[in-house]
């Protein structure tokens, strides 16, 4: 008898395992909400968020630090 072998990780499961910090807060480009993930229009779950979730992301999480 052999093992059998692992079983192929759902989509969904691996995108919330390399979940993006920018998923933190909600995305003002397609309003998804905080810790869900960028969908399409058609309600397609994107597996990154929009450039315009991450540029906010970064916005909160950078300080004055670039203010020279
Ligand atoms: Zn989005």
């Amino acid at each position: 008898m052999t093992t059998p072998p692992p079983a192929p990780m759902p989509a969904a499961l691996r995108a919330q395992l390399n979940r993006h910090p920018a998923q933190q807060i909600p995305c003002p480009f397609c309003r998804a909400p905080a810790r869900a993930a960028c969908a399409t229009a058609t309600g397609r779950r994107l597996p990154n968020p929009h450039p315009a979730r991450t540029d906010a992301w970064n916005a909160r999480h950078t300080t004055e630090e670039t203010h020279t």
